[in-house]
């Protein structure tokens, strides 16, 4: 058993006898792992440190040099376009074949509307924006380009992949949640119940706008989220959810670290936010308010 796995186990079991919850477990399992996973890949900061310069407000983020993709959303412009949010929803949870268990407890969600308020608590808006609390806000992952759910998961069924986006390999799901504990945003959903479960006469109970067949199901136990649409991106189309505003400009996606991508040029002329960058996690995606 190496070291890691040794901790791992140790903390888990120490956690288990203590009675503590999954954040506390975490906070402890975070800290050891993220000092000793940034030595080992000469990362310039640990993952539990707030950094001032980790964006939004006044901050300036400490760019990394390979590619990173990301997403620029523009919360005017979904003012502007009626039902576009829902049609990002609609089209993103269609093409990954999200089920719809029809409550707020069983809910899986890969992107979602919520208003301004809940999205970006840490952000006071008290009169200087009329109205902007009353906005509707697509919220998703983050991908972020310090993740914590990544070192928080003791399979690597979820990583970041070559270009910077954090993505899952169901296979290798266990259903422990951790990633789940670990995300400041919310960003992930479990699966307590199955999603395969069919009527009698063969029709599929919970895929509203039945299954995409070019994209798997996911079983009881799985946890699941928005993974920036690498199936797409391999054959040159955009994110589902990108490709579902049209031309209306309310989302671009691109790699932000490359200085004549579009989403750079939007990035360097728009003063723009991310959800809670004082966690520190450097959020890839942003938003224009
Ligand atoms: Fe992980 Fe949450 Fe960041 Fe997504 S938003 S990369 S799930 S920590």
């Amino acid at each position: 058993m190496d070291v890691k796995r040794r901790k791992f186990l140790k903390i888990a079991g120490l956690s288990a006898v203590a009675g503590l919850g999954a954040p506390s477990a975490f906070n402890m399992l975070l800290q050891g792992e993220a000092f000793a996973s940034n030595a080992e890949h000469g990362a310039a900061a640990p993952a539990t440190k707030t950094e001032g310069e980790a964006g939004g407000h006044g901050g300036h983020q400490k760019e990394s040099t390979g590619p990173q993709y990301g997403m620029v959303i523009d919360i005017k412009k979904f003012a502007e376009h009626k039902g576009l949010a829902e049609k990002c929803v609609n089209a993103c949870h269609t093409e990954h074949n999200v089920p719809d268990f029809g409550n707020p407890k069983d809910e899986i969600k890969w992107i979602w509307v919520d208003d301004y308020e809940h999205g970006f608590t840490g952000y006071s808006q008290y009169k200087s924006k009329a109205g902007l609390n009353d906005l509707p806000v697509l919220l998703t992952c983050n991908h972020c380009a310090n993740p914590p759910c990544v070192r928080a998961c003791p399979t690597k069924a979820t990583f970041k992949n070559e270009v910077g986006v954090v993505v899952m390999d169901f296979h290798r799901c266990i259903g422990c949640r951790f990633c789940m504990a670990a995300c400041p945003y919310g960003a992930r959903s479990f699966n307590w119940r199955n999603p395969r479960e069919k009527y009698t006469n063969g029709n599929y109970k919970f895929f509203k706008n039945g299954v995409n067949p070019n994209y798997p199901t996911r079983m009881r136990g799985v946890v699941e989220k928005c993974n920036f649409c690498p199936e797409r991106l391999a054959v040159g189309k955009l994110p589902a959810c990108v490709e579902a505003t049209g031309d209306t400009k309310a989302m671009v996606f691109g790699n932000i670290n490359d200085p004549k991508s579009a989403i750079a040029q939007v990035l360097n002329s728009n003063f723009t936010i991310q959800r809670n960058p004082a966690a520190g996690t450097k959020p890839s995606v942003f938003y224009i308010i």
